[in-house]
């Protein structure tokens, strides 16, 4: 685990940081490396959406919990995931409203 007060790993039995000195609060979670949900949640944006924008929404949340938060790579996704989804409702209205206003439908 890594000391919430100087951020060097330490032994994760220890009471107190050998680095600083700091006792080591045992009650809450450590601090965990990387956010690796905001990573997924930034590659997913592309492909999946919907996937990504729920990912970055809790990598963005939680980010604060991690090291490297990766809290820009959740706004990216976040921004990425939403501009997609806006794309396929445009072209999923586009694509409906274009077969209704097509002549085959129009008897
Ligand atoms: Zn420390």
């Amino acid at each position: 685990m890594y000391c919430r007060n100087c951020g060097q790993e330490i032994d994760d039995k220890a009471d107190f940081c050998v680095h600083c000195g700091v006792r080591v609060n045992k009650g809450s979670s450590p601090i965990k490396e990387h956010n690796l949900m905001a990573l997924i949640g930034f590659v997913a944006a592309f492909f999946f959406p919907i996937a990504g924008l729920i990912c970055s929404i809790l990598a963005y949340k939680g980010s604060s919990e991690y090291r490297n938060g990766y809290k820009n790579f959740a706004i990216a996704g976040i921004a990425i995931s939403s501009g997609a989804l806006i794309f396929i409702v445009v072209l999923v209205v586009l694509f409906f409203t274009g077969i209704l206003l097509s002549p085959h439908f129009m008897v």
